[in-house]
């Protein structure tokens, strides 16, 4: 998970880039940079820590020119590293070219084998720097022609923006696993930015125009913008962890709303859930729309049982286990004037090892809560990610090895219950806006209803077999291995 962003043809490329990356801070927020250029040289500037932190106005000054791209990094392949930041840039005797990349490469580890091989010496420990090496290598003349050649070479997940001295690049990968977006600037002919995220662009005053399709590709130059399709036509597999809690709730990708998809999956856990409670409440920020569809479809008040401090990132992204303990305290507190002798459901959107679930039970009994209901607004995650998410290793996932009987009492909840995978795809397949409809679930009409893959044969539902990757969850993984999975959460001695 990381967020990338970029701007071609403005004047102020960087700064709006810098306004940018902060709007997708919550990708990530180990280390940011932008790659600026003026049309003859680049210029990089990159450090570790969140957006406002890494850029000062003489740094965003130094960065010249009409073009420039930015990545906020989170960590899933190398270290927690200044070397591992990006974007990574390269000289060679075709010019210099800077590259940010939100995904994973799937055998990144065996390419990288075979350039060393041949003498490639590489400067970091990042899966993006293989796609630096292969543009090098590559006899292609143009940068998208390099680029779609070392692609080529590459498998997994990759939403990725190239900068050259002339040319912006951006590209999503053939499945379409991470989201990649585009837009222009009302009040400036010519200008175009690519963002991980639609919600970045209001703060930058962009427009948004549309998705990058799979496999699909920008190109910006002095010609203006074209699209290409260097890759086989794929359907989309797009990550439904974006939608359960990555991405913006503001954010609309690939035309569903990211706000509306998690309050269907609310609905669609009250749907079936006969217990009597007082008041739900969210465990702030990511599952509050979720909460709000739950008590919405339930007929139960909302209320904000928790309070976020919002000085703390997102306590996941902090690489160590002792730091994530910490961050729970640091991040969450319970407000007994909700709580206090009352029947309690609270909604999270995920159960990764427990540990948030079990203290925020805890945090809730302390402040008086006389029952407590877990209700988790998406499956149990039995498999690590392997295409840009920052997962533990299969054992560290607690549904991997017990029952949700036994997560229950782990938890020390009331009860506890999540939601099927079939509910949860039509629940978000539900929020698009193509074929929205009001009761959390895909329209039902008895005739064939295309919902953006979804369809409706004789009044029963079908999920599409390809509209999302949900292998987290299914271990259905879409792009084969080559290279052995291996999960980097990161441990203490990689810092
Ligand atoms: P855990 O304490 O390990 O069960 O983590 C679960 C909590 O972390 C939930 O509240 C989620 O909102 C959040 N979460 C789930 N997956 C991730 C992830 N990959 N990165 C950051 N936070 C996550």
């Amino acid at each position: 998970m990381c967020g990338v962003f970029g701007v071609y043809g403005h004047p102020e490329a960087a700064n709006l880039t810098y306004l940018g990356l902060h709007a997708l801070q919550h990708r990530g927020q180990e280390s940011a940079g932008i790659a600026a250029s003026d049309g003859r040289r680049l210029t990089l500037h990159r450090g570790m820590g969140q957006v406002i932190d890494v850029f000062t106005p003489q740094h965003i000054d130094r960065l010249k020119g009409t073009n420039a791209i930015g990545h906020v990094r989170y960590s899933t392949s190398g270290g927690s590293l200044l070397k591992n930041a990006q974007p990574i840039a390269a000289d060679s005797t075709r010019g210099s070219v800077a590259i940010a990349h939100n995904g994973n490469l799937t055998n990144a580890e065996s390419v990288r084998h075979q350039l060393e091989e041949t003498g490639s010496i590489f400067q970091s420990e990042s899966d993006t720097e293989v796609i630096v090496h292969l543009m090098a290598q590559s006899r292609q003349g143009s940068l998208e022609d390099r680029v779609a050649d070392a692609l080529t070479r590459v498998e997994g997940a990759y939403s990725l923006l190239c900068l050259s001295e002339r040319k912006m690049v951006a590209v999503r990968d053939p499945l379409a696993i991470r989201p990649l977006c585009y837009g222009t600037f009302p009040d400036r002919e010519g200008a175009f930015v690519v963002s991980s995220e639609p919600s970045s662009f209001a703060l930058v005053g962009a427009e948004f125009k549309g998705n990058l399709a799979p496999g699909e590709m920008l190109i910006c130059d002095d010609t203006g913008v074209r699209h290409s399709r260097p890759f086989e036509r794929k359907s989309s597999r797009t990550c439904i962890f974006e939608y359960i809690y990555f991405a913006r709730a503001d954010s609309v990708i690939d035309g569903i709303s990211v706000y509306e998809a998690r309050k269907n999956l609310g609905r669609a856990l009250a749907k079936h859930d006969s217990v009597q409670a007082d008041v739900v409440i969210p465990v702030p920020d990511s599952a509050v729309p979720a909460a709000i569809g739950y008590a919405h479809a339930a007929g139960v008040p909302f209320e904000m049982g928790l309070v976020r401090s919002p000085y703390v990132g997102r306590t996941f992204i902090e690489p160590e286990q002792s730091i994530r303990h910490f961050g729970v305290r640091l991040k969450h507190n319970a407000v007994s004037e909700v709580l206090r002798g009352r029947r309690v459901v609270v909604v999270d959107d995920s159960i990764v090892r427990g540990t948030t679930s079990r203290k925020i039970v805890k945090m809730l009994r302390s402040a008086g809560a006389r029952e407590v209901h877990l209700r988790i607004s998406s499956p149990q995650i039995a498999w690590p990610c392997f295409y840009g998410i920052d997962t533990p290793t299969r054992s560290e996932l607690i549904a991997q090895s017990h029952t949700v009987d036994e997560i229950n009492q782990y938890l020390t909840s009331d009860t506890l219950a999540y939601l099927t995978l079939e509910e949860t795809q039509r629940a978000v397949l539900a929020a698009d806006e193509a074929g929205r409809s009001t009761d959390g679930g895909a329209t039902l009409n008895g005739h064939a209803h295309a919902l953006n893959g979804a369809n409706v044969r004789n009044g029963n539902w079908e999920a599409p077999p390809d509209r999302f990757c949900h292998a987290c969850f299914s271990g259905d993984y879409p792009v084969p291995f080559q290279d052995t999975p291996r999960p980097r959460q990161m441990r203490l001695l990689d810092i």
